[in-house]
């Protein structure tokens, strides 16, 4: 079988990216807090995320020892909180367990919250040069398409297929460059769309480009429909010009983050809790995708009613956009808020 390592490393060397703000390091903390950002994330826009995060965290330590809604506010448009969640649980881990020093042994990486084998392999990589295999979504693409591999990757069999081959192809020398070599071939040349195949350094022995199929492959996941669920979302402004956000539970969607409130169904007035609500106005529909569903989110302006006394609950407060507060918002929210705001 023909490999493809050696084509990728004269190709890296010429045209390969080496001067990503996690590059050129063996801090395995920067490495690992850049691999997690980048997944589901295109470079261009985790850069900016990723050095403000990383003059506010420099080391596991100043991650562990911060409050989850600091993380998250750094995290705010990135999406997928759970990443966000995670790394800051295993930097917790790390410096409890490890004190501080971020492990090298592969079982121990892969135990972290949040870490999969691939990304596991990648930070030991980078970090340590040891000999492990990736397979992240550019590795998929690339072996996909030159070995001319059938079936979905969600597939276990099909799964299986691509670490053999993503193992086979990594070099027991130079591991790093390998890694870095194949990611930034998958993700500048054998694009997603629109692969760079005339400029192909490994055109002559694709399969994909031989056959007429670099389109087709991979394959994706089988379509089914993604359902819509709706949901009316409560903005309640105070005098000031807050808005009443409530933190959601640490884990399902928009785990730890702070959001209105949120009901299936519309009365008025609308009594939430201790909370007594007026409806104001109905606005116009936002909707926002998730990888498993759409969502429909009615915004409902509302007011509390003055007779109102309650006393405020821990996972609750009044929250004005740009204030110093340090929240996590999901995306949509902050959008809803800035608009109605
Ligand atoms: S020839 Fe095209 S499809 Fe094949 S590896 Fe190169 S860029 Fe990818």
């Amino acid at each position: 079988m023909k490999s493809i390592s050696n084509t990728l490393l004269t190709w890296h060397a010429e045209h390969g990216r080496h001067d990503l703000p996690w590059q050129n390091t063996q801090d395995a903390y920067r490495i690992w807090v850049s691999e997690i950002m980048l997944q589901q994330t295109q470079v261009a826009t985790v850069i900016p995320y990723y050095q403000r995060f990383m003059q506010r965290f420099p080391s596991i330590v100043d991650l562990a020892n911060a409050s989850t809604d600091e993380v998250l506010h750094l995290w705010t448009g990135l999406g997928y909180y759970a990443r966000a969640r995670n790394l800051h649980k295993a930097a917790q881990l790390v410096s409890t367990e490890y004190e501080g020093k971020f492990p090298t042994d592969f079982e121990r990486v892969l135990a972290l919250p949040g870490i999969g084998r691939s990304t596991a392999g990648a930070i030991l990589s980078f970090s340590t040069q040891q000999r492990f295999p990736i397979l992240d979504g550019n590795v998929k693409r690339v072996l996909s398409r030159f070995y001319e591999v059938e079936g979905w990757y969600g597939k276990k069999a099909v799964e299986n297929t691509l670490w053999e081959l993503a193992d086979f192809n990594t070099p027991d020398q130079g591991v790093h460059t390998y890694t870095q070599a194949i990611m930034d071939f998958g993700a500048t040349l054998c694009t997603r769309s629109k692969p760079s195949c005339s400029q192909c350094p490994l055109s002559a022995h694709c399969k994909a480009y031989a056959n007429g199929r670099t389109a087709e492959l991979p394959h994706g996941k089988p379509k089914t429909a993604k359902p819509t669920k709706t949901t009316y979302m409560l903005l309640i402004k105070n005098a000031n010009d807050e808005f009443y956000l409530q933190q959601n539970p640490p884990s399902g969607i928009w785990g730890g983050l702070w959001c209105p409130p949120q009901v299936e169904a519309i009365t008025d007035p609308i009594t939430l809790n201790s909370l007594k609500l007026e409806v104001l106005q109905t606005l116009p529909i936002y909707k926002h995708t998730f990888s498993h569903y759409h969502l429909q989110i009615t915004p409902v302006m509302c007011r509390l009613k003055s007779n109102t006394q309650r006393t405020a609950e821990s996972n609750e407060t009044w929250y004005r956009l740009g204030s110093e507060q340090e929240f996590g918002l999901a995306a949509p929210v902050k959008k809803l808020l800035a608009k109605y705001a």
